[in-house]
């Protein structure tokens, strides 16, 4: 199958990226192209402009400062593994990464183009919303930062506009004990789209868990923040939620129920509740585990 004719731009800048976007009139950026290349070669969607990101040298840093970790957005799946900040600071982040595609999708595949795309099974999507981060969007003209909660709109459908680029994720640091978990199951061991994955990140003072975030993977539109079940770890000890089965098992259950999933080929709404049971029980097992503090 051949790509049809569309004109390909580099450009050095975002602001210049930006103002190739606003000009055209049918024009899409392109990170990695391991989602955009395959809907355009299938017909889904056609270009006439087509603007490269991978000339933008700003797009590819990761940095921090006293209260956040910015995430470049056109760093690939495999720099953000490989990455010693990521691994030291936002581990479960390099955790749902490695756990995307093959060697090849994670080398070329970026986690700006994962979030984009907005499908309903991406794997940052739900850690990235677990650790409360945001985006920053920016356009010629305008820069907005939006959380992922409300970036995420429905499946395939975002808060990207016209001219946008999303530049970076910001991630805010927590000072105190905090433990994060990716579990996600796949009908294969690689290269494999989740059918269900749950996210986990809880943060202690004083060995309470003084902040829950418990975020469903591939169950609804969008990643789903399970309330429910973060209210139940929420105000409990490491200790407690450690020895006590009762206290996961009602989290992995308010999740499961929080959770909005459909019946389609890789498996049955029912199938994905229980999946969410045990996955989020896993998770929260090995994020209070991680912590040390047990
Ligand atoms: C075989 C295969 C296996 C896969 N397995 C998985 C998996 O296990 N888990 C998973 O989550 N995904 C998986 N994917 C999906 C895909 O690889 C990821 O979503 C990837 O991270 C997309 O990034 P990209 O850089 O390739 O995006 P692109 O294809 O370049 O872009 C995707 C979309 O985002 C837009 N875009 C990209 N970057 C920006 C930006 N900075 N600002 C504004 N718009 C932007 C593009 O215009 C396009 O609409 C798989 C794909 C394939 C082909």
């Amino acid at each position: 199958m051949y790509l049809p004719d569309f004109k390909y731009h580099k450009p050095k800048t975002i602001k210049e990226a930006s103002a190739i976007l606003l000009k055209s009139g049918n024009a899409a950026p392109i990170a990695g192209g391991t989602d955009l290349l395959v809907e355009i070669k299938t017909g889904l969607r056609q270009f006439r402009d087509i603007v490269s990101l991978s000339g933008i040298a700003e797009l590819k840093q990761i940095t921090e400062d006293d209260n956040n970790i910015f995430i470049g957005s056109a760093l690939t799946h495999s720099e953000i593994i490989h990455s010693n900040l990521i691994q030291e600071k936002l581990s479960a982040l390099a955790e749902a990464a490695s756990k995307i595609g093959s060697h090849q999708i994670r080398n070329s595949g970026t986690i700006g183009g994962n979030l984009c795309t907005g499908a309903s099974c991406a794997d940052t999507a739900p850690i990235l919303m677990a650790y409360d981060a945001s985006v920053e969007l920016v356009s010629e003209n305008e820069t907005r930062i939006i959380n992922l909660k409300k970036f995420l709109i429905h499946h395939h459908q975002t808060d990207v506009r016209k001219g946008e680029i999303l530049t970076k994720i910001i991630v805010p640091k927590r000072n105190c004990i905090t433990g994060a978990c990716f579990e996600k199951f796949g009908l294969r061991e690689a290269a494999s789209i989740s059918v269900a994955s749950s996210a986990v990140v809880l943060s202690f003072e004083n060995g309470i868990c003084s902040d829950a975030g418990i975020v469903i993977g591939a169950c609804g539109p969008t990643p789903v923040f399970s309330n429910k079940a973060s209210e139940v770890i929420l105000g409990k000890s490491a200790k407690d939620i450690y020895g006590n089965n009762d206290i996961i098992e009602s989290a992995a259950i308010a999740a499961s129920e929080d959770s909005l999933p459909i019946d389609d080929i890789r498996g049955s709404a029912d199938y994905r509740r229980e999946l969410t049971k045990v996955l989020t029980r896993r998770a929260i097992h090995n994020v209070v585990k991680r912590t040390g503090l047990v």
